[in-house]
């Protein structure tokens, strides 16, 4: 049942069906044509014949008076003649639209006035009608006073003929041609059937390819350029596995760098732990500063842990967020302010330059780890007694902070590679300067999420400048 209606739904069944639309229609047509202009034909063909013998009989009729005296034998014989060949009757009718012959011998002496008797008689013409439903032509013709006279009607001669042999023509015509008709649609349907199929044959070869590398029997691109669009089907698919296959990639690299990154701390504390172990007699002073090791690589693995479900947590993208509008001059100022002690330490001077106050709707909290991980870094990242510089400004779409240091710089080959995760410039740095590398990867994240941008710029030995824009009003 589901196979059944999974082909009705296909388009190999949709070109059958315009197959056969445009195969029987036209067969059709054809067919009520020639079944119409057969009968046409015949009709007129018939009408014609019997005119002719009419008009002759209607001259002997005015010649031997017959409508005074109708005992003339020659003509009633003639008159039962023509009705017998024509399997039809004749009725003629007088002056006062009495009957005063019928062949039938049923109607004479009634009247008879119908519309064709009257304009027969008033406008002296002859007319013809074809009854097609009680199949039966119907023709009136005037009969004159005189031969010559052909103004005085003085009688009408009435005739109709039966069309049933034409009917019957017709019948057996309609026949053959339904038969005609049936053989056609039969043969358009098997023809459409079997074209539809291998029209449709490219799009079950990329069905087929794409189903080969879902199975793994093939990881390479596919291709199917038998059409323009399976060529397009197939490049767009191509494509898609390509950013899977990246993303696979990179979900990988993500698994292995946190995996390394988690062991580091682990390792250092299985050294010191063992190293106390192996020893008799430790000094108490040594098991001291082994365990405060042993205890900060635990806030360093925690640090890591900790870093590392923010990363994952905005990554959910909208799943959380939670808007509101915010004063970005006293959120910067706010997070000045618990840096500035660090700062402080290496007397490096923070300071924030506001030239307007910006109220924006953004998500606070993320916000401010975004910020604060971007002035964290320029103290961090600085020479001792150098400078951090904030700004604040914004236009009537976008705020801009940028946070400017006079530290080191980062090297021209690492300036693409610090919002990765788990990137450090210089890892042998990381015992000298605490970070776990994913601080940019979460600023980057959070600005991302408010639709926002990132740049930096920096020279080695002068410092970096880290360039934020946001729009004043969320994009959900
Ligand atoms: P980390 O935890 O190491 O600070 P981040 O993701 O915050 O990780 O930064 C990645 C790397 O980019 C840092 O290790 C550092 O080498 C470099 N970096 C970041 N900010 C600065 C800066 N202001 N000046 C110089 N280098 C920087």
């Amino acid at each position: 049942m589901k196979m059944n209606f999974k082909f009705f739904k296909s388009l190999r069944f949709r070109i059958m069906i315009i197959l056969v639309i445009i195969g029987i229609i036209p067969s059709v047509a054809v067919e009520k044509g020639i079944v119409n202009s057969y009968e046409d034909r015949a009709v007129s063909l018939r009408s014609f014949g019997v005119k002719n013998q009419c008009d002759i009989l209607v001259n002997q009729l005015i010649k031997e008076q017959y409508l005074n005296d109708q005992s003339s034998e020659g003509i009633n014989s003639e008159l039962t003649m023509l009705s017998n060949v024509y399997s039809g009757r004749i009725l003629i009718i007088d002056q006062d639209f009495r009957v005063i012959k019928d062949t039938y011998d049923i109607d004479r002496g009634r009247y008879m006035i119908s519309k064709e008797v009257v304009r027969c008689f008033t406008e002296g013409k002859e007319s013809s009608i074809y009854d097609r439903k009680n199949r039966y032509i119907e023709m009136t013709l005037p009969i004159y006073q005189g031969l010559e006279e052909k103004q005085q009607v003085s009688g009408v001669l009435l005739i109709s003929v039966s069309t049933e042999e034409i009917v019957a023509s017709i019948e057996i015509l309609e026949q053959k041609g339904l038969m005609i008709l049936l053989i056609i649609a039969v043969l358009v349907l098997g023809l459409g059937y079997v074209l539809a199929g291998i029209l449709m044959k490219p799009f079950a070869k990329v069905t087929r390819a794409i189903e080969d590398i879902t199975d793994g029997f093939q990881d390479e691109k596919i291709s199917v350029p038998d059409y323009t669009e399976t060529e397009l089907i197939t490049d767009a698919f191509n494509k898609m596995l390509g950013r899977v296959k990246s993303l696979d990639n990179s979900r990988q690299e993500f698994v292995s760098n946190v995996s390394h990154e988690l062991k580091t701390p682990l390792t250092s504390m299985k050294v010191l732990a063992d190293s106390l172990v192996g020893q008799e007699n430790v000094p108490v002073e040594l098991y001291q500063e082994f365990m405060q090791d042993i205890a900060e690589e635990i806030d360093r693995e925690n640090k890591i842990i900790t870093d590392l479900l923010t990363l994952v947590k905005l990554d959910k993208k909208a799943a959380n967020v939670n808007i509101e509008t915010v004063n970005i001059n006293e959120l910067l100022e706010l997070i000045l302010k618990r840096l500035k002690p660090i700062a402080g330490k290496r007397n490096i001077e923070l300071v924030l330059e506001s030239y307007r106050p910006v109220n924006a709707e953004v998500d606070e909290t993320k916000l401010t780890l975004a910020l604060n991980n971007l002035v964290e870094n320029a103290i961090k990242y600085n020479v001792d007694e150098g400078w951090v510089r904030v700004s604040l400004n914004a236009d009537h779409k976008y705020f801009y902070v940028t946070v400017a240091d006079s530290g080191k710089g980062i090297p021209e080959e690492s300036i693409d590679h610090i919002f990765e995760r788990f990137y450090r410039v210089d890892k042998s740095h990381s015992t000298e300067i605490d970070g776990t590398g994913l601080g940019l990867a979460i600023t980057r994240s959070a600005i991302m999420m408010h639709h926002g941008a990132i740049r930096v710029r920096s020279t080695e030995g002068e410092g970096t400048t880290f360039s934020v824009r946001i729009p004043l009003t969320y994009i959900g």
